[in-house]
């Protein structure tokens, strides 16, 4: 019998020792000394001349929302796209995140966009970091992305030509073209930090952030072959967020010695993973198959009505587990009240079984007490791995839990944590990446729209948009990206492939139409976030979440965050929604001009 009040008192007391003021300020940015770590090691950057000419859509980010969104765009017959990419390739967070064991969380099977277009079969139920690059390569080729793309290219401006109704696109390699028609995908996930350590730069030895893994120093390579070079060296990799749990188990085998500092253990639950049998794929893939997953899938995962579970893994456990019991209350209790209260068992219940596998996988008992996790599941990023715990047993890896404060410092010759200096050769920093941070921040340009309107004083209160996509004052200009739409966290690419085909339908029906403009209403815009509020706040903002960057470092939710939420109805309503929106033709709430 769980006892809910001990529980929730502890998850508190976890909360409470790891609140800090400073919030999203206490991270670094990867600016002066740091600029190196944002060096490209993987593709050499070549040299060509500035462009001035002009094309019908430019797509900013060559990641999947650039990708399906220029596939869709190519399907409805506009031939002229460019993609501009800071990276030397497609792939977006799939290009920079080559540490060893890189791997999608959610089943390759949903979370791989266009696969029935492709004809790819993933290899495996949650495939590894350079077939899912590779598969962007393979849209990239497949749709012509190639031909026009510009790659190792970073926007510096976007403005509003008024009098010409188009945008000119400026760049850090002397661009200066302009489109008719720009959107972006820039990702959330793509400005590195370093956390906020005190001697930080101080540090003589090797170091390198995990988005850009350094295989000439540690030797192996992305497809996991063993980093030989590191079996003379002790390595401390500071944090245990997602990317941790994945480069851990495979850092455990390589290193002399292996140090994982820890502010705050992840929660690690069964992966599970496969390889996937061509038979029954060829069974499966019928036509119009990854269309039935992804609705199947994310019904599943928003207590939608859809009655098997085609992907049955972690995330679809926990909705299933949480309708179940809702299913199980009887009719005078169906109050919002009592459906929290059976919420909070079924997490309880998930997050002790979670907390159990510790103890049954991790042998020294300090270091499994050390590496549970004390807070409600959707607080953090849930994490899936069948590596990660045990690395734990391996003789010449350490935990060394910070107790929730964090390392203390860095000295020249290694790191310091609950007063004891441990001497490093390397320190990875697994510190994830900026996310509370206006958009403009990390987009690294700010549009001006219509009457010299700045995107960042337009949204200074918060994101305003319709669907996600649309924003008033910046006519001709689609946002390819989850919030304010159907905000499905646990497969992002089913947003974007949907904020995608919209972008690609608007721009169809505008070229058809010989429109010059497209730009959403001020009252469209209105309306729809009138229909946001109305959702209940995310889970993420309860009082006794700990923080992260999930909750904005459990900091009052900032305008930004509060906005940060997805239709209330949910997100296969929303996607339903989206559809007959796109399929009516009218396009409600834009205006074509
Ligand atoms: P995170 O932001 O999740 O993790 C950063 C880690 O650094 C946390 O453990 C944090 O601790 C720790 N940290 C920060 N400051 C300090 C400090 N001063 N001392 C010690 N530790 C510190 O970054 P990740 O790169 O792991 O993941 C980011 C996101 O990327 C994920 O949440 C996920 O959305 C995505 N991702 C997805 C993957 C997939 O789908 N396969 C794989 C990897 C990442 P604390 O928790 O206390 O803040």
């Amino acid at each position: 019998m769980i006892d809910k009040e001990a529980l929730r008192r502890k998850y508190r007391a976890e909360r409470d020792k790891r609140l800090r003021p400073d919030g999203n300020a206490q991270y670094k940015r990867l600016t002066g000394r740091f600029a190196h770590y944002l060096t490209d090691p993987y593709t050499p950057v070549a040299p060509r001349e500035p462009r001035t000419d002009h094309v019908t859509v430019a797509f900013i980010g060559g990641g999947f929302a650039g990708l399906v969104t220029g596939a869709r765009l190519k399907e409805a017959g506009v031939a002229d796209v460019r993609i501009v990419e800071k990276g030397g390739d497609f792939g977006g967070t799939w290009y920079w995140n080559r540490y060893p064991g890189a791997q999608c969380d959610t089943a390759s099977m949903v979370y791989m966009p266009l696969l029935e277009e492709t004809g790819h079969m993933p290899t495996e139920k949650y495939a590894h970091g350079p077939e899912i690059l590779e598969h962007c390569r393979r849209i990239g080729k497949q749709y012509g992305l190639y031909d026009n793309a510009l790659f190792h290219t970073e926007v510096e401006d976007l403005e509003w030509d008024a009098s010409r109704s188009r945008w000119t696109v400026r760049t850090n390699r002397g661009d200066a073209f302009t489109a008719q028609f720009v959107a972006m995908g820039t990702g959330p996930l793509h400005v590195p930090k370093l956390p906020g350590i005190d001697g930080i730069d101080a540090f003589e030895g090797h170091s390198f952030h995990t988005s850009r893994w350094d295989y000439a120093y540690t030797g192996g390579d992305p497809s996991g072959a063993p980093m030989d070079r590191l079996a003379d060296k002790r390595v401390a990799i500071i944090g245990t967020g997602a990317t941790a749990v994945q480069c851990v188990p495979h850092l455990a085998r390589a290193c002399r010695e292996l140090y994982v500092f820890q502010r705050t253990p992840s929660s690690v639950d069964v992966r599970n993973n496969y390889p996937i049998d061509p038979e029954w794929f060829a069974g499966i893939a019928t036509p119009g198959w990854q269309r039935r997953w992804l609705e199947n899938f994310t019904s599943n995962q928003t207590g939608g009505t859809a009655e098997i579970d085609l992907v049955m893994d972690g995330w679809t456990d926990l909705s299933r587990r949480i309708r179940a019991r809702y299913a199980a209350l009887g009719p005078g209790e169906m109050t919002l009240e009592r459906m929290a209260e059976v919420y909070e068992e079924s997490d309880h219940e998930k997050m002790e079984e979670i907390r159990a596998r510790v103890d049954a996988i991790v042998a020294d008992p300090d270091t499994a007490a050390g590496l549970k996790a004390w807070y409600r599941q959707l607080c953090k990023r849930p994490c899936f791995h069948d590596e990660y715990l045990q690395a734990f047993n391996v003789p010449g890896t350490h935990l060394v839990d910070t107790d929730g404060k964090g390392v203390n410092r860095i000295t020249p010759s290694g790191v310091v944590a609950g007063g004891r200096e441990y001497e490093m050769d390397c320190v990875i920093y697994a510190s994830g990446f900026e996310v509370g941070t206006e958009y403009t921040r990390r987009t690294g340009y700010d549009m001006t729209g219509r009457g010299g309107v700045k995107l960042s004083e337009y949204w200074s209160e918060g994101m305003r948009t319709l669907h996600g996509t649309h924003v008033h004052s910046f006519p001709n200009a689609f946002v390819v990206q989850p919030a304010q739409g159907a905000n499905l966290i646990s497969n992002i690419p089913h947003n974007l492939t949907e904020a995608g085909a919209t972008t690609a339908a608007v721009i169809r029906h505008a070229l058809d139409g010989g429109f010059t403009e497209v730009e959403v209403t001020r009252e469209a815009e209105d309306t729809w976030l009138d229909l946001l509020r109305t959702a209940p706040p995310p889970m993420r903002f309860l009082p006794d979440c700990t923080p992260g960057y999930y909750n904005n470092e459990g900091q009052a939710p900032s305008p930004w965050s509060l906005l940060n939420v997805g239709y209330p109805a949910g997100a296969t309503a929303y996607f339903s929604y989206l559809d007959r929106w796109r399929e009516s033709g009218e396009f409600a709430g834009l205006e074509f001009r």
